[in-house]
């Protein structure tokens, strides 16, 4: 299966009318580089006289810091991005992920997999295949066999196994992203069938994202760069799940003085929002990041103002 998600360049407003949304982790509060992601989507939502969601993205309690979603909303409040409606969490959503998960399980299309990443590794490399340091590895399929005894359509429960989807032979996704243009992906040979639940019984990124912003009538996703590789799995969920395709807009990423991505991994400072000339300087910092120029500087102007004009500078 060939999945072509094409006609994606310049839209026409959908009918149902354009829904943004930013979705952070909670892993502690933004940095320069999710304020850049949070206010291009807002900008882009705002331009388009869109909405605009702020969704709590919580599933990863290992990972996950109390009171960040917190400050991720007093930072965003702080710097003039309201949201519309009320803030949703991915972890009182749970029973969709679910529903959405044994729908797929009846099709036939998942298989439990009790797979270390040792045995994983040992399997690529009895097949030959090099596993490098530091990249995601491609899943070989070693549990698939059972899927093909007709085994799989077992109940999914806590017991210890993940759940992987089965790709068909050929699937390569095609899509156009807003910013980026033509990108295409492999899943087979560059994915493998990913895991939808975890071994310790939490839905995965991939499927919860791609099921709320399906419930949610998501129309644009508007994202850091780093986002991009997820792109082609979430369409493949999409497709088999029935929903309709966003489109994708994939913002360049703010790197540190060593290039590198800034993450909360990588302990990023946190936004200075105490008052409002620092939260404009952030947003300032931040359009210099998207590649936007020609705002109004000085420090006489509202934040209010200001992000006026920087949405009718935003294209
Ligand atoms: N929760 C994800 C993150 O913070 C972003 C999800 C998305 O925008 O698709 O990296
Ligand atoms: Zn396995």
């Amino acid at each position: 299966m060939i999945l072509a998600v094409s006609k994606l360049k310049n839209p026409s407003p959908p009918a149902d009318g354009y829904c943004g949304r930013f979705a952070p982790s909670p892993t502690g509060p933004l940095h320069a580089g999710s304020l850049a992601a949070a206010l291009g989507s807002w900008l882009d939502a705002r331009k388009n006289g869109g909405k605009w969601l702020l969704r709590i993205e919580d599933l990863d309690t290992p990972r996950c810091i109390p009171g960040a979603d917190q400050q991720i909303q007093s930072q965003l409040l702080a710097c003039g991005l309201f949201w519309d409606g009320e803030v949703s969490y991915q972890s009182a959503r749970q029973t969709l992920y679910q529903k959405a998960l044994e729908r797929l399980n009846q099709q036939g299309q998942l298989y439990p997999c009790t797979c270390s990443r040792q045995t994983i590794t040992n399997h690529l490399a009895a097949l030959g295949i090099q596993t490098p340091r530091h990249q995601e590895i491609v899943y070989p399929g070693t549990c698939r066999p059972i899927l093909l005894e007709g085994n799989a359509n077992g109940v999914i429960t806590d017991s210890k196994v993940a759940w992987r989807i089965a790709l068909p032979k050929n699937c390569q996704i095609d899509f156009e992203d807003l910013a980026l243009g033509s990108q295409s992906q492999d899943l087979n040979t560059q994915v493998g069938d990913f895991v939808l639940r975890r071994g310790d019984g939490l839905f995965t990124y991939q499927l919860a994202v791609v099921v709320d912003d399906a419930d949610q009538g998501i129309t644009h996703i508007v994202r850091g760069e780093d986002l991009l590789s997820n792109t082609a799995r979430q369409i493949y969920l999409q497709t088999v799940l029935g929903y309709k395709t966003p489109h994708y807009k994939h913002l360049p990423l703010v790197l540190d003085e060593h290039g590198e991505k800034l993450s909360k991994q990588t302990l990023a400072t946190q936004i200075n929002t105490q008052d409002e000339r620092h939260s404009l300087t952030e947003l300032r910092k931040a359009t210099r990041h998207l590649g936007l120029s020609g705002l109004p500087d000085g420090e006489s102007i509202t934040i209010a103002e200001w992000l006026l004009a920087a949405t009718r500078a935003w294209s």
